[in-house]
């Protein structure tokens, strides 16, 4: 029998053995760790990996393996590190519109149009005459022509944009809506919060399910400074339901000399009930049946970046420009960048095919089989099991939560891994592919990823089995 490499007998003892901070700089990881974090940074993590792993000494360890596990304590701290920086990944779960991934997913004209603007960018400077300019004009322009508003501006995101038309119109006075949409959008939007932090006085009228043109009406008094449409974006009442039009509405708050607000949340700028989409508020209706002022984000449906659009009168809109909230909801030179591009390919009409929220959308089930049968058969042998299954893929972004467009799904599963541990594989490749578990087995929609993505996909499969 060799001998046994002497073992600490005691804590103390090792707690001596534990390498310095700068003996673990000088490891093979310290000094790569300190070639990518910089050198004070890495020494912050390497203090945290010796105490660390002091903290967690139990049993009986050498200097050697004492040095190995401070070594692999720092490795991990920055690998995680890492990990939290944002990076592009591919999106195989089928939520279209996934939030938590960035939600819209952009136009290759709208990536250009980013990195074109990123250094500097005539922004508020118009190039025709040398002369200061007025930022998001253009984008501005593009959203008249294409939604028939009189004039329209952009901020940071919808929240803002209500948050925004509220203050500035409905300020001290009161809001008439109806109790069915008084509605949490992503658990951090509630339209009463919203309200009373814009200082506007709540009168809910009609009950859950159905509001009449007449509980509008006697709700009106002398303080009633607007009337509120909330599309109830990620939810639905069916069954007994009644609601006035647009078109009555906007009839009714004209009538009293009132604003008449429509918060459109996800809107579309062209009708998308050919998929599904019936119930999504269609923005160039919503403004055509009277609408004097709507809000919809640039992110959801419209399938362009984070911004909130506000559309409607141009006595209204300019209000908001000058107002002094305006400057602080203001939208930076990518987000335009990005919005023009979007809006651009709608002008154009080749939105279906550019935008991939609706080329998404609009993807059939009979090409997504193809594509996920393709791709089986690309990884080729393995011990996985890969099988090419019927399954619903999600809109997402809190619109349209009671449609699911058919799709076919690449069910993951094998003997050795669990799903979850297939999952944890599939996100830890580079780039990482976020997959869904789902009864046992790890799913891939192809609905929501590029074809230019396959490969990657093909790799990381090779790479599990
Ligand atoms: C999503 C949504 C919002 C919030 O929009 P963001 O762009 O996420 O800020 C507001 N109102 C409605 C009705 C929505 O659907």
């Amino acid at each position: 029998m060799s001998p046994m490499p002497r073992k600490n007998p005691n804590k103390t003892e090792m707690f001596r053995d534990l390498p310095s901070v700068d003996e673990l700089l000088r490891s093979d990881i310290g000094r790569d760790t300190a070639a990518q974090a910089g050198r004070e940074h890495a020494t912050r993590l390497a203090r945290r990996a010796v105490a660390d792993v002091r903290a967690s000494l139990a049993d009986t360890a050498t200097k050697a393996e004492l040095m190995q596990r401070t070594a692999d304590a720092l490795a991990s701290l920055w690998r995680g590190e890492r990990l939290l920086r944002i990076r592009r990944v591919i999106n195989a779960t089928g939520v279209i519109i996934h939030t938590n991934l960035g939600r819209a997913p952009l136009s290759k004209a709208a990536r250009e149009a980013i990195v074109s603007a990123a250094l500097s960018a005539n922004v508020e400077y118009y190039l025709a005459s040398g002369k200061r300019g007025r930022r998001g004009a253009f984008a501005e322009q593009l959203i008249v022509e294409l939604t028939g508003a009189e004039d329209a501006l952009v901020v940071n995101n919808c929240a803002a944009a209500a948050f925004f038309v509220l203050k500035a119109f409905a300020y001290g006075g009161e809001v008439v809506i109806s109790r069915g949409e008084m509605v949490e959008i992503g658990g951090d939007f509630r339209v009463p919060d919203v309200l009373e932090r814009s200082d506007a006085t709540l009168r809910e009228v009609g009950t859950t399910n159905r509001t009449k043109l007449a509980d509008y009406q006697n709700a009106i008094g002398k303080n009633t400074r607007m009337l509120l449409r909330v599309h109830p974006s990620n939810y639905r009442i069916v069954g007994f339901t009644a609601t006035p039009s647009t078109a009555e509405l906007a009839k009714l708050a004209k009538s009293k000399r009132i604003v008449y607000y429509e918060d459109l949340g996800s809107g579309a700028l062209v009708d998308l009930s050919q998929y599904g989409l019936a119930d999504e508020p269609v923005v160039p209706r919503a403004i055509k049946d009277g609408a004097e002022i709507v809000s919809f984000s640039g992110d959801k449906l419209l399938g362009g970046p984070q911004c909130g659009i506000i559309a409607g009168k141009r006595k209204l809109i300019e209000q908001l420009r000058k107002h002094p909230l305006q400057r602080a909801l203001r939208v930076d030179k990518t987000a335009f960048a990005a919005l023009e591009a979007t809006l651009l390919s709608y002008r154009q009409g080749s939105h279906m095919t550019d935008i991939p929220v609706l080329s998404q959308l609009s993807a059939r089930p009979g090409s997504i089989e193809r594509r996920a049968s393709r791709l089986v058969k690309a990884v080729g042998k393995t011990p996985l099991t890969l099988k090419v299954v019927e399954g619903r893929s999600v809109v997402g972004g809190g619109a349209a939560p009671d449609v699911h467009p058919p799709t076919f799904l690449i069910s993951v599963t094998s003997k050795k891994l669990s799903a979850r541990a297939i999952e944890e594989k599939l996100r830890a490749n580079v780039p990482p592919v976020i997959s869904r578990v789902d009864g046992g087995r790890v799913i891939l929609d192809l609905r929501t990823v590029a074809k230019s993505d396959e490969a990657a996909i093909v790799d990381a499969l090779r790479y599990l089995g």
